[in-house]
């Protein structure tokens, strides 16, 4: 930890910072430059409140120098970590890309659904039984009902499912069900409580990037699950809070070498939510292949005119199957397969 003290300090307030640091456990070095006093903190960061430094009169700033995340931390794991999903690698050399409607709507519609992912190669599928919608008034989804339609109609495929959890009172339901991977929501990046539930079971978990979190909140929020226990985690970047109104977010490719390298976790992307209209899918699916992702999380639907969430990104069936072939040159490209 380096602490910056102001150019006007004092040696008695010099003196104060120091023992305040050993008082911490931690050791001091000073330095005395022409313009600056800098002290060097020596020792375990975890130890110190930087905002009490931040707090003496004479000190102008404080930079930890290590990083507030450990467990997903590149730093304390160098391999790509690969999360086995009941046999499906994801983050190793094959991108994996799951595919399904916005929500559970009927069993004919998941059925439907499900020969679209299965035929199209997708390795997985999504769905919402519980929607976190902006309107109260707007369809909430069909509940744990959902979750049995999606269950029969993914397990005739053979293909795991994927779906949100939004209420920590769900969790056992969910395991009930034995969904395969909980899915956090953007609107619900930063429930801690709900992200320390879901780090005390081992089931995998997609957390989304909130709607206008930065990339060491993501990872922070990450390491909630991670310390709670549940270490199988993959990040799903689908587009931030923009000036732009042209589309429904700001699809933020860059975040995803900037995690590739901070953790040594899965990364995928949501094509859908970020654009907001089914015809970008395909372009930000190949971007996001293309800049390193480990997988696509993509909505489709039998009739997207007819969906009862999410209408205007939907994929029909054929333009899902058409994408997964485009996506699998780009993926022999960059010595990947799909
Ligand atoms: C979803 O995947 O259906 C969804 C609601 O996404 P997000 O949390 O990214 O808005
Ligand atoms: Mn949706």
């Amino acid at each position: 930890m380096i602490i910056i003290l102001r150019v006007d300090a004092a040696d008695a307030d010099i003196c104060a910072v120091e023992q305040k640091i050993r008082d911490m456990g931690l050791e001091p070095h000073v330095s005395k430059g022409i313009q600056r006093i800098v002290i060097g903190a020596i020792g375990d960061e975890n130890k110190v409140d930087k905002e009490v430094l931040e707090a003496l009169p004479c000190v102008e700033n404080v930079v930890r120098v290590m990083k507030p995340y450990k467990i997903v931390s590149r730093d304390s794991h160098h391999e790509n970590t690969i999360i086995d999903v009941a046999g499906i690698k994801v983050g190793g050399q094959e991108i994996q890309v799951i595919a399904g409607p916005c929500s559970v709507e009927t069993a004919e519609q998941m059925e439907q659904s499900a020969t679209a992912v299965a035929t199209a190669g997708c390795s997985m599928m999504r769905g919402g039984a519980f929607k976190p919608r902006s309107s109260p008034y707007a369809f909430q989804g069909v509940g744990v009902d959902g979750l049995e339609m999606f269950q029969t109609a993914a397990k005739t495929h053979n293909l795991p499912i994927v779906t949100e959890l939004m209420d920590v009172r769900m969790l056992d339901t969910f395991l009930e069900h034995n969904v395969d991977v909980i899915q956090i929501g953007t609107r619900n990046m930063q429930n801690f409580d709900l992200l320390k539930e879901v780090g005390k079971v081992q089931t995998p978990v997609i957390l989304k990037r909130g709607m206008s979190a930065t990339i060491s909140e993501w990872l922070m929020a990450a390491e909630y699950i991670a310390a709670n226990g549940n270490h199988n985690i993959i990040f799903c970047e689908r587009g931030v809070r923009s000036f732009e109104t042209a589309y429904r977010n700001m699809l933020d490719v860059t975040a995803i070498p900037v995690l590739k390298r901070e953790t040594h976790l899965p990364v995928i992307v949501d094509p859908s939510h970020a654009g907001g209209k089914a015809w970008m899918v395909p372009d930000l699916s190949r971007a996001a292949i293309a800049a390193g992702a480990d997988g696509l999380l993509i909505e489709v639907h039998p009739r997207p005119d007819e969906a009862w969430c999410d209408a205007d990104q939907a994929l029909n069936p054929e333009q899902l199957n058409t994408l997964m072939g485009e996506l699998r040159g780009i993926a022999q490209v960059i010595g990947r397969s799909l």
